[in-house]
């Protein structure tokens, strides 16, 4: 494959939900992508759009397994390297509790090894799920969390706990360049509309007519930050030449309850899906809302895509996904 004239990334974890997007966005740079991924929770077809573009290259492998040759064997050409490798909804994550919090220690490990040989500067997405079911509210970066560490989200939690820990360990050592990503609850076209979270299990029950599965009262509260807002700030922290010792928020600070996400999707696919009601998960957080001041001050950044429009996009998306059929007066009205 040719290459392309800019920087070489590696990108773990490039065929999920937002590192497709980030691949995307980093060969619309102008740089050299080399995608690893298992594939475990995240789909070919992301890659779909990405396959044949100039600069991209993808292998298919775990890093828990340590790295392909693929890599290494580029070590000395490596400039920068994306950890997005872990599966990130709570069933996916649930499903296989050992491999997610492998992934975080081993996986995270093996790459930061790679930014020590090859000099490139590291950035591991961690996530608001370090602040556990939160006592203190916006979350900023210093609270210091509420995580039930025998819980049954904890290989999760615990081990992006443990990853920024290693990160942290690398950086104040002088192994590595690092940078830390908390990510707040991000959605768009990409998601996996079987990964259970709420935006694309509403979105995906309201278009094919299946009823409509509120966990609790839906009372809970969360705030959803577009996919292209995340990668903007992602890329912006990985360039940022300040900073790098603090992990940085990134997530859209309007807060809403489930049922007013629920109350978005009605009106959006003018479906006519029963609402049925099923237990609040185990340690479900109650409230998340992330305090976004560092991301401002360090990086300028901060979203842009309103959720009404952001969800529109996401809708229009799974509706050709599942080839459901939208309510052709919304489809009409947009
Ligand atoms: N949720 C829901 N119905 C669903 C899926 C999720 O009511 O079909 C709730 C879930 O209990 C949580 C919120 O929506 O309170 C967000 O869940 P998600 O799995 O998307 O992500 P989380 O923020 O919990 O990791």
């Amino acid at each position: 494959m040719s290459k392309a004239s800019g920087a070489l990334i590696v990108v773990a974890g490039g065929a999920g939900f937002i590192g497709s997007h980030l691949c995307a966005a980093l060969l619309e740079r102008g740089d050299e992508v080399i995608c690893i991924d298992s594939l475990l929770t995240s789909r070919r077809s992301n890659l779909a759009a990405l396959r044949g573009r100039r600069g991209f290259s993808f292998v298919e492998a775990d890093i828990i397994d340590g790295l392909p040759v693929a890599i290494t064997a580029r070590t000395n050409e490596i400039t920068r390297i994306y950890n997005l490798a872990c599966a990130a909804s709570p069933p996916q994550y649930q499903a296989d509790p050992e491999h997610t919090m492998l992934t975080n220690v081993l996986g995270t490990r093996n790459l930061l090894r790679l930014a020590e040989e090859s000099g490139a500067r590291f950035l591991l997405t961690s996530t608001s799920e370090v602040y556990g079911d939160p006592d203190v509210h916006p979350q900023p970066e210093s609270y210091r969390g509420w995580v039930n560490c025998t819980g049954p989200r904890a290989c999760y939690d615990e081990g992006k706990r443990a990853a920024e820990a290693l990160t942290f360990d690398f950086g104040r050592m002088n192994r590595a360049q690092v940078r830390v990503a908390r990510l707040f609850n991000t959605y768009g076209p990409n998601m996996h509309p079987d990964d259970g979270r709420v935006v694309s299990n509403l979105l995906c029950q309201a278009l094919s007519g299946n009823d409509i599965t509120i966990y609790g009262e839906g009372e809970q509260t969360r705030s959803f930050c577009y996919v292209s807002d995340t990668v903007a700030g992602l890329i912006a922290l990985m360039e940022s030449e300040i900073g790098g010792m603090e992990p940085v928020n990134l997530g859209n600070p309007d807060e809403m309850t489930v049922n007013q996400l629920l109350g978005l999707v009605m009106e959006l696919t003018g479906t006519s899906a029963a609402v049925v009601h099923r237990p609040l998960p185990v340690d479900d957080p109650r409230r998340r809302r992330p305090d976004i001041s560092r991301a401002a001050q360090l990086l300028g950044w901060s979203p842009r895509v309103p959720l009404e429009e952001g969800l529109a996009a996401t809708c229009q998306w799974f509706a050709e996904e599942i080839g459901a059929t939208r309510n052709p007066a919304v489809v009409a009205a947009e």
